[in-house]
């Protein structure tokens, strides 16, 4: 009998692949995806707990769960992911009618555990060790990377991919949970990464991100020598059917000069690169642990800047860090604007359970100023994004069409012309008219408008001659010369 799964999803991109391979262990398991949890045999919830925000509405979204379950007992409900692994028991606390709680690092072995309570076997709850419980190697080992078999079908489209080539953080910034819930740093073995990668590719898949918490710290030592993330990227760039690729998210202090050139110099590379500052304060970043100074950032943007002109720089900011003053602030503000990112993604601080800066700090920027700072460096950022979007305008760029846009979707799903967005190589997003057929495809697009977080794009034709248009009607119809 076909069970329904029901799976949602909050956080970052290393969640939405371990979904992806979740949901594709669940159907070669006989289960079916649902779109609402009233329709489902099987409710699972993969969870962040980076900030506080993302928790509360896991917690909320079980509370509503409670009735349902009462209801149906029959019906699993399962907490997946980085919450799961914080909180572990907590869950059940707050939470008695969930049925399964399983780490990031133990994922492989939902299918069993969802048989083992069908058939009667109580709560389950699998975590990884905590980072203290045991010898580097027992927590290592405690945290198993989740690549099995990929379903294109589970992906939102089948020719991009996430590829993950390192699990686990060892640079312990002191406000961030991470390192706690995804456990030791461990890069992928490189073959490995390229059989998965030839087997995207064969399935038609055409870009793909490799994913770490700071990838371009990616090292994997095998007989044949260690491969840093330049020598993957030269080894993936070899392999037929790729077209793009792009890595997310580096750590500025690992942002070598042979990336940035082999960046520049394979052409699939995209130009793109997420680099999070941050902090513009050598005061905050100090009390951050983040490893770098203000001026060693700086000194990095400027070898992207001057290695990969046209690329696409992007940040993040914790606003409110423990400590900030306006003038740490200010320099937060002027680190921003001199570095004219492409976007950034501003966070208030959000004191976490078990860091660092929770035990040694207090979270001493009330609220409303932290509000105000974030939007005050929202405010810049689009300034900046806008400004630098116009730039294109009258330009012509190449993007990978992705789908719909979000107008798109809400047209008829049998109208062939529909509004479409694609991606260009330095991460910027087009909207255009365009068909159906041309999602998956590289295609010019010259641009017409642009916004702080859009460009506006027509598809770009070649011109047929006047000659086309003499027809004779009792003659074939004649051949279009193409210039
Ligand atoms: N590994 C990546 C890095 O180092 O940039 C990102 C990891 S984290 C999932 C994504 C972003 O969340 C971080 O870059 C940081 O800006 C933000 N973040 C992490 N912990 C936070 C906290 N306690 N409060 C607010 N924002 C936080
Ligand atoms: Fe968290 Fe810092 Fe590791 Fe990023 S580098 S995951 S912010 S500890």
């Amino acid at each position: 009998m076909t069970k329904r799964l029901y799976i949602e999803t909050v956080g970052c991109q290393m969640n939405m692949l371990d979904s992806e391979l979740v949901v594709a262990s669940l159907r070669k398991a006989g289960y079916s995806l649902v779109d609402t949890p009233q329709q489902a045999d099987c409710i699972l919830f993969n969870t962040c707990s980076v900030r506080q925000h993302a928790e509360d509405k896991i917690y909320s979204a079980l509370g509503r769960l409670k009735n349902a379950k009462a209801r149906d007992p029959h019906k699993i409900i399962g907490v997946l992911g980085c919450m799961a692994q914080k909180d572990q028991e907590l869950i059940f606390k707050r939470a008695p009618f969930v049925d399964l709680i399983v780490g990031p690092g133990q994922l492989h072995q939902v299918p069993a555990l969802l048989d083992d309570i069908a058939a009667g076997g109580g709560q389950r709850l699998e975590v990884s060790l905590d980072r203290k419980a045991g010898s580097r190697t027992e927590v290592e080992q405690s945290f198993e990377s989740y690549d099995p078999l990929r379903d294109p079908a589970m992906r939102p489209t089948p020719f991009q991919a996430f590829v993950r080539i390192m699990i686990g953080c060892d640079k312990f910034c002191t406000y961030c949970i991470v390192p706690k819930v995804r456990g030791p740093e461990q890069s992928r073995p490189a073959a490995e990464i390229v059989a998965e990668v030839r087997q995207l590719a064969a399935e038609g898949c055409r870009e793909i991100t490799l994913l770490g918490q700071t990838v371009n710290s990616y090292r994997h030592a095998a007989a044949d020598g260690t491969t840093n993330l330049a020598g993957l990227l030269r080894r993936l760039h070899e392999i037929e059917g790729i077209w793009r690729i792009k890595f997310i998210t580096n750590y500025p202090r690992d942002m070598s000069q042979e990336l940035l050139e082999t960046v520049r110099d394979l052409s699939k590379c995209s130009q793109y690169l997420h680099v999070p500052a941050q902090s513009g304060s050598n005061a905050v970043l100090a009390r951050m642990k983040r490893g770098y100074t203000v001026e060693q950032y700086r000194e990095m943007h400027g070898r992207i800047r001057a290695t990969l002109p046209a690329a696409g720089v992007t940040s993040d900011f914790i606003v409110g860090f423990c400590g900030e003053t306006e003038d740490d602030f200010q320099q937060t503000v002027d680190l921003l604007r001199e570095s004219r990112f492409k976007n950034s993604f501003i966070f208030k601080y959000s004191p976490r359970e078990g860091t660092k800066s929770d035990e040694l700090f207090p979270d001493d920027v009330p609220e409303n100023v932290k509000r105000r700072r974030n939007n005050e460096l929202l405010a810049s950022q689009n300034a900046i994004s806008e400004e630098d979007n116009q730039a294109f305008l009258e330009r012509t760029v190449e993007v990978l069409v992705e789908g719909p846009s979000k107008a798109g979707m809400k047209q008829a799903a049998d109208d062939p012309l529909v509004q479409l967005t694609g991606r260009t190589s330095c991460d910027r997003i087009v909207v255009f008219d365009g068909n159906r057929r041309q999602i998956g495809q590289i295609l010019p697009l010259a641009i017409y408008d642009a916004s702080a977080f859009t460009l506006f794009g027509t598809v770009v034709t070649r011109r047929a001659g006047p000659e086309v248009y003499e027809l004779a009607l009792a003659s074939p119809p004649a051949r279009v010369p193409v210039h």
